[in-house]
């Protein structure tokens, strides 16, 4: 019996063939994985010739298909579709994992070899894009700890692996809590202030659980529900935001509160040994930030100004309110006073919103605008998941992007909030096409009910698809540096610029159709959108920047400096940084910060403000050129997207820009001037 995994896909695409994949692969594809890929770098670090770009790179980009081929399906499947044998073969594979990256990235042959060719890099003929790959595996070799000796690198491989398992079981503790917490609701009257679909949504949560006449209310990832801003019963309001803050901190087997304190001590300590003064010093000295002090310095700039700007907010919902506002309270209330300021009924968009019209009209729309791409749906390919639709893409000379697949509803299996993900990532040296993924956490109607989005759902699409973008139109050589895989600090910014499409008169005037009447969304609606574009930033801009803020303050401390309670070391760090309003919650607590404590995004989460400033003004560039055009399109995907991570990204950026980025558009579009 042959494992799929271990041979190239044949299916169109490389698409992965799931319709062969069942859960026995997995276990021997990673282990023939690791080990075939293990045997392939000791056969370049063993060899006893000069070290060359061809006989030490080369090789080393060719490695490990097997086990990327295998990680990348199961990853997918454990984030969208995860049942008891992923989570258990997650919590099993994750440290073996971190051990395998390490045998690499600690192996000392090897690293003498990239080493010494980054040595003579200069004599080298090489073009730009193998000498970055030089230059980028020196850097993570060497911050990795590929330079230390034999003791130290063992103590490392330590910490990697018990980090891997916290990180991994800190993960699978917020996903069950999560489910755990939903807010069951006995009473329809009580959902007061719901559509109809949203109902409806939760009857069938109910239903799914054996709960059938009930209604429950599943949390989503942010502090923040999208129900808060409609739901009537200040009570079920109030359960709901306490459900939500409770996650992770409750007590019991699903607590994070002490993984979340031995997973920083952890990392302190790492950091320690590698060199440096902090997790936060060492994660960054990898990013386009550099160091902890720029990051801290644009928090603080953005921190008071909308502090202030939130308070001021609050006291326009306290007047419309009567009471003090409470965090249960805010989005309820921002709604009225968006209404009575502006008259912007968020509600009444939603008919305007129906995803198949946002999807076809409006996100395809823009992209075969700006880059002549067309869409077609290819039932005939089997996707991972019923649920997933699976469209080619084509440049205009009819030419082959990729395929994107669509996942988006919720369901119990799958992880919290909205990514992009690949399943096979371009690659000329290994012919590999490329095949990307959207996530979306839509919850779904009724059999016979359609699908309308929310202002904020039909703004995460663009957003996320802007990422799928960035990974369909990667042009480069090495599979290092496919679309996505680039700076932590930079990925955000061209799915924060795709966003600009959604209000672009041209696109919303194409997909803002009444579902039912098929009448245009009324002109007067987007007016008023575009007036109120800065309303609430104060709330939205501290709740980021509090989470943002505590990330780096749990990345900040040094090795053995002792932390007792994280409810006391949050207060701690909000009030240093002016961001303690008790009505304006973080949109993470350390307990449920899945983005620093298991998702990749440790001493991170500044990115989306950092790269947010490079968005602002490339959408000043776009307005300035005349907007959404195929010039300007081609312009952005040939120096922007097309690149990934195969060149320094501000210099790919002043590239497209002509100079470097200015701060000022992102400080006008926050009101934070
Ligand atoms: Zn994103």
């Amino acid at each position: 019996m042959t494992n799929p995994f271990f041979e190239p896909s044949t299916l169109p695409y490389g698409m992965p063939p799931f319709a062969d994949i069942s859960e026995e692969h997995y276990r021997p594809a990673f282990e023939e994985g690791m080990a075939e890929q293990l045997a392939e770098v000791r056969n370049i670090s063993g060899r006893s010739d000069l070290p060359s770009f061809e006989n030490t790179m080369i090789p080393l980009e060719q490695s490990g298909q097997i086990l990327d081929r295998v990680a990348t399906v199961f990853f997918n499947k454990s984030s969208a579709d995860s049942n008891d044998f992923t989570d258990e073969l997650e919590e099993e594979i994750a440290p073996k994992l971190a051990a395998h990256s390490d045998a690499i990235k600690l192996d000392a042959e090897l690293y003498r070899r990239i080493k010494a060719i980054h040595d003579s890099l200069a004599e080298l003929d090489l073009d730009p894009e193998s000498k970055y790959l030089v230059e980028r595996y020196y850097i993570e070799f060497t911050v990795a700890g590929a330079g230390l000796d034999e003791t130290e690198k063992e103590k490392l491989r330590d910490y990697n692996q018990r980090l891997s398992t916290l990180t991994t079981r800190f993960e699978k503790n917020l996903l069950a809590d999560t489910n755990d917490l939903a807010v069951l609701i006995e009473d329809v009257t009580e959902l007061d202030g719901l559509e109809p679909g949203e109902i409806s949504a939760a009857a069938e949560a109910a239903k799914d659980r054996g709960l059938e006449g009930k209604y429950l209310v599943t949390l989503v990832l942010p502090t923040g529900h999208p129900f808060l801003s409609s739901l009537k019963n200040r009570d079920v309001r109030a359960r709901i935001m306490a459900a939500s803050r409770a996650r992770g901190s409750r007590g019991g087997e699903w607590d994070n509160s002490q993984l979340v304190l031995e997973i920083t001590k952890l990392r302190a300590e790492r950091a320690a040994l590698l060199g440096f003064d902090s997790h936060g010093a060492w994660v960054i000295a990898d990013e386009t930030a550099k160091n902890p002090a720029n990051v801290a310095e644009l928090l603080a700039r953005l921190a008071t100004p909308a502090a202030k700007n939130a308070r001021e907010e609050q006291l326009d919902l306290e007047a419309i309110a009567g009471h003090p506002i409470e965090a249960h309270d805010w989005a309820f209330f921002s709604e009225k006073v968006r209404a009575a300021k502006y008259d912007v009924d968020e509600a009444a968009m939603r008919p305007y919103f129906e995803a198949e019209t946002v999807l076809q009209n409006g996100v395809f729309f823009a992209a075969t605008k700006l880059y002549g791409v067309t869409f077609t749906e290819r039932s005939d390919i089997v996707a991972y998941h019923p649920e997933v639709r699976v469209f080619e893409v084509l440049n205009e000379d009819g030419s082959a992007v990729g395929l994107f697949t669509l996942d988006l509803y919720t369901r119990d299996s799958k992880h919290g909030g909205a990514w992009m993900n690949s399943l096979i990532s371009q690659s000329a040296l290994l012919e590999h096409p490329v095949i990307v993924t959207n996530n979306l956490n839509v919850p779904k109607p009724a059999a016979g009910e359609p699908t309308l989005l929310t202002y904020n759902e039909v703004n995460t699409f663009f957003h996320e698809f802007g990422h799928a973008l960035h990974g369909l139109f990667a042009r480069v050589e090495y599979p290092k540096f496919a679309g996505t895989n680039t700076y932590r600090d930079f990925v955000e910014f061209p799915s924060q610029v795709n966003e600009m499409w959604m209000l672009w008169p041209e696109v919303l005037a194409n997909y803002g159709i009444h579902h039912r009447t098929g009448e245009p969304m009324p002109q007067e609606f987007v007016d008023k959108i575009q007036a109120s574009s800065a309303f609430n930033e104060g709330f939205l801009t501290s709740e980021y920047l509090a989470a943002a803020l505590l990330d780096q303050a749990w990345h900040a401390l040094s090795a053995g400096t002792v932390v007792g309670d994280v409810a006391a070391f949050e207060t701690a760090a909000l009030d240093a940084a002016g961001l303690s309003n008790p009505a304006v919650p973080t949109r993470y607590s350390s307990t449920y910060f899945a983005h620093t404590f298991s998702g990749g995004y440790d001493a991170g989460y500044y990115s989306y403000i950092w790269s947010e400033v490079l968005d602002a003004d490339t959408v000043e560039w776009f307005k300035e050129n005349g907007g959404l055009t195929r010039e300007n399109g081609d312009r952005f995907r040939e120096r922007l997207l097309g690149v990934g991570g195969s060149k320094d990204p501000l210099e790919a950026f002043r590239h497209f820009r002509g100079r470097d980025a200015d701060i000022q558009p992102l400080l006008d579009r926050r009101g934070l001037n």
